[in-house]
């Protein structure tokens, strides 16, 4: 077994519930992942508490950790910056954990090009009627923006083909247990760089 931890990306259409199985990852085996603490220019929302779900910065901070190479990558989504800082990350690899990282395509394929060893799951809704029915339930989107990003699924669809797995989230505890028997099988790899 290898003694590094693993880099794994989890990705998915907006309404696939993979936050809700990262969050779920991280209580069950906690121990054994780290949850990686992106940086970003947005706002944070009400209740988003610093160093929890971002490190919130200005552009110029953002800037500034951009010219110190201290991100593993960065994306601009919609208005605001998003990055993954480095140090932290290989730190803990080095220290065996898995780290897990939660981002959207364009970043997803970043890190992998520059660690291929990088693990990239994709999580799918069961299907496309499910992900609408979750879409709607949240009650955060009009019909407008659920068309949009139902849209913006199938535009992602042909990006998922670049992932090395694909996890069907139908019943959360499965999609769990999937996810961290897939991370672990990886550490039984003959051959990482
Ligand atoms: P939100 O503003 O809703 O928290 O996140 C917007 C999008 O940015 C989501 O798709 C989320 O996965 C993505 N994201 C969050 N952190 C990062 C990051 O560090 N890098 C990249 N490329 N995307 C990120």
């Amino acid at each position: 077994m290898s003694k590094k931890g693993i880099l794994t990306v989890i990705s998915g259409f907006a309404g696939t519930g993979k936050g809700t199985i990262i969050k779920r990852l991280i209580s069950s085996y906690g121990s054994r992942y780290t949850l990686s603490v992106s940086a970003t220019t947005r706002k944070p929302r009400p209740g988003e508490i610093e160093g929890k779900e971002y490190f919130f910065k200005s552009v110029e901070e953002f800037q500034e950790m951009i010219e110190k190479d201290e991100l593993l990558e960065h994306a601009q989504y919609v208005d605001n910056f998003y990055g993954t800082p480095k140090n932290f990350i290989m730190n803990e690899m080095d220290n065996g954990k898995d780290i897990i990282l939660e981002i959207e395509i364009q970043g997803a394929l970043k890190v992998k090009e520059k660690y291929p060893d990088t693990v990239l799951v994709f999580v799918l809704p069961p299907s496309a009627e499910e992900l609408r029915r979750r879409l709607v339930s949240r009650g955060t989107e009009d019909e407008a923006t659920i068309q949009a990003r139902l849209a913006r699924a199938c535009e992602e669809s042909t990006e998922m083909e670049k992932y090395d797995y694909i996890i069907e989230n139908g019943v959360l505890d499965e999609s769990v247990n999937e996810i961290h028997r897939v991370i672990q099988s990886e550490h039984c790899r003959t051959f990482r760089n």
